[in-house]
C-alpha cells in the first residue's frame, strides 16, 4: 500500500477498503518506526487530531483522508514549529499557515513535522539545530537541503506527500537526492502567510511526493489567492488534467548543452542524456538554448538571499519572538546578542553577517544592486529561452547526494545549487523527477517552465512517468 499514488489510496479509501484512520496509523506507525533512523521528523502526532479527521471525511476531492507531513517551517496551529533552529525550539504558533488551513480544509491530516536546515538556509540538512537527517538511500550521506527532512519523509514512504519550500533549489535539490518528485510553483501561487521567512522575494512553498501526478493533485489545493500575502497572485483557479497518454508529440524542450557539458560525474551524464533521449523518443523536440547570464546566479543569490534573511531574521530579538538568553546582560545590546549567538547556528549568523555588510552604505550600490541587475538579465535570459521553448530540461544537481561532513566549507555547498538558482531568481515553477539512478543512489531531472504555467511541466514529468518507474523505486531499508 505505501507504494500506491493518490488516486489509488482516494479509490480505497471511497471503497471503504480501509479508512482514513486506519490509513493515517499505517504511516504514523512507519514514522514512528523509522524516524530514529532517519532523524527526519522533528514531531510526530501522538494520534489523529479527531477534529482533522472528521473534516476529512466529509471533505469533497481527492485529498481527503491522505495523511501528510509539513517541513517545519510552515505554521501549525498549536504543534511545535521549529524552522529547524534553536531560536523557535520552544514556539507553539497560535494559527496556521494559509498552505495548512488549505491542505486542512482539503481533508489531508497532518502526521508530522519534518526536519530541515536552520531557517531553510543550507543544501544538505546538516545545518539543522536539531542534528542532520539521514538520506534513506544510504545513511552515510545526506538528504540535500533544505527540505532534507521532507525528501527522506516521503523517500522513505513515512508519508505519501510532504510540502516543502525552496528559495535556490531547496524542494528540487533534495527531491533529486532522495529519488522522488518535487515542484516548486511560480513565485506568488502559493501564499507565504505563516511560512517563517527566510528571504521573501524568493521563498515559495510546494510540494513532493512519489509522482508528478501526486505532486499535481495536492499542488490545486495549495495554490490560490490570499489577501493576506501582498505578493500572492490573483489567477483562475488552476486545474489539473493528468495526461491520459505519453506522447509529447509537438513538445519544444530547451536544453543547455553547456550545463550537460558541466557534470563531472559521468554517470549522472549519462543518465541526464538517456532522459533526454526518453523525451525525445516519446515525441518531444530538442532545442538548444542558452541561459547566458546564468553562470553568474550563484554569486548573486549568495548576496540577494543573505541581505533578505538579514533583514526577516531582525525579529527575533529575545523579546518579541523565541528563545532569550538565561545569561546576565549587561544591558539590552548585550542582551541581544547573547541572545542570537545562542539561539542562531553558525550558518545562519554567517548570512546575517553577510546580508548585512552588503546592505550597508558603501557596498549596497558594488553588490546589492549589482546583484539584482544579474538577477534582471538572468529572468531576461528565460524570456528569451521560452520564445523558443516550451519547458527546458536541465540537471539539477552536479552531484549525487554526498556524504555527511564531506563539504565543510561554506562555497562548495553554496556551488551545489548552480543549476537551481537560475530558476529561482526568475520565479519560474520548476520541477525534480527521477531519472536512471548512478551507483545505485538517485539522480534528478529538473524542468522549468514559463511563469504560471505549472502544467507543463507537472503533465511533462507525469508523461515520462507513464513510461518509466524510477519514481517508484524505494529504499530496500525501507520497504
Ligand atoms: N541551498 C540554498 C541556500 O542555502 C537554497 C536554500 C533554499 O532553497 N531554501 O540558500
Amino acid at each position: 500500500m505505501i507504494n500506491l499514488g493518490l488516486r489509488h489510496l482516494q479509490q480505497s479509501l471511497q471503497k471503504q477498503q480501509i479508512s482514513s484512520a486506519e490509513l493515517a496509523s499505517v504511516y504514523l506507525d512507519r514514522c514512528r518506526q523509522f524516524n530514529p533512523t532517519l532523524n527526519a521528523l522533528l514531531y510526530i502526532a501522538d494520534d489523529i487530531n479527531p477534529e482533522q479527521l472528521l473534516t476529512a471525511q466529509s471533505a469533497p476531492g481527492p485529498l481527503a483522508g491522505i495523511p501528510l507531513i509539513h517541513k517545519d517551517l510552515f505554521s501549525t496551529r498549536q504543534v511545535p514549529t521549529t524552522a529547524g533552529s534553536r531560536m523557535l525550539a520552544n514556539y507553539v504558533p497560535p494559527f496556521d499557515a494559509t498552505v495548512v488551513s488549505h491542505l486542512n480544509n482539503a481533508g489531508m491530516l497532518t502526521l508530522a513535522k519534518a526536519n530541515m536546515d536552520e531557517f531553510a538556509m543550507g543544501s544538505s540538512n546538516e545545518y539543522s539545530a536539531f542534528g542532520s537527517v539521514k538520506n534513506p538511500w544510504d545513511l552515510q550521506r545526506v538528504p540535500g537541503g533544505s527540505s532534507g527532512g521532507s525528501a527522506a519523509a516521503v523517500a522513505a514512504r513515512l508519508a505519501p506527500v510532504a510540502t516543502a519550500s525552496d528559495t535556490g533549489g531547496s524542494i528540487r535539490q533534495p527531491a533529486a537526492m532522495c529519488g522522488i518528485t518535487g515542484i516548486k510553483p511560480s513565485y506568488g501561487r502559493v501564499s507565504r502567510f505563516g511560512m517563517v521567512a527566510f528571504a521573501s522575494s524568493l521563498d515559495q512553498g510546494g510540494v513532493m511526493a512519489v509522482s508528478a501526478d501526486d505532486c499535481a493533485l495536492v499542488l490545486a489545493a495549495m495554490m490560490a489567492y490570499d489577501d493576506k500575502d501582498s505578493t500572492s497572485i490573483k489567477a483562475d483557479a488552476w486545474q489539473w488534467q493528468a495526461p491520459q497518454e505519453a506522447s509529447m508529440q509537438g513538445l519544444k524542450v530547451g536544453i543547455i548543452p553547456g550545463w550537460i557539458e558541466q557534470l563531472k560525474d559521468n554517470d549522472i551524464k549519462q543518465s541526464t542524456l538517456a532522459a533526454l533521449d526518453t523525451l525525445v523518443a516519446q515525441g518531444a523536440q530538442l532545442i538548444e538554448v542558452d541561459l547566458p547570464h546564468a553562470e553568474l546566479a550563484v554569486a548573486a543569490y549568495y548576496i540577494l538571499a543573505p541581505a533578505e534573511a538579514s533583514a526577516n531574521l531582525a525579529r527575533f530579538d529575545g523579546i518579541r519572538f523565541g528563545h532569550q538568553s538565561a545569561a546576565k546582560s549587561l544591558d539590552i545590546n548585550d542582551m541581544y546578542r547573547k541572545t542570537r549567538s545562542e539561539g542562531f547556528g553558525h550558518e545562519v549568523q554567517r548570512r546575517i553577517m553577510l546580508g548585512t555588510w552588503a546592505l550597508s552604505s558603501g557596498y549596497y550600490d558594488d553588490y546589492y544592486c549589482q546583484a539584482q541587475r544579474i538577477r534582471r538579465l538572468i529572468s531576461e535570459d528565460f524570456k528569451q529561452a521560452f520564445s523558443q521553448v516550451d519547458v527546458m530540461a536541465v540537471p539539477v544537481s552536479p552531484e549525487v547526494a554526498f556524504k555527511h561532513g564531506e563539504k565543510s566549507d561554506g562555497v562548495s555547498m553554496y556551488q551545489a545549487d548552480q543549476f537551481t538558482i537560475p530558476a529561482s531568481l526568475a520565479g519560474l515553477p520548476c520541477l525534480s523527477m527521477p531519472i536512471q539512478p548512478a551507483r545505485g543512489l538517485p539522480v534528478g531531472l529538473q524542468l522549468i517552465g514559463p511563469y504560471f504555467d505549472e502544467h507543463v511541466i507537472l503533465s511533462t514529468a507525469s508523461k515520462y512517468q507513464l513510461v518509466t518507474d524510477y519514481h517508484q523505486q524505494m529504499p530496500g531499508a525501507f520497504l
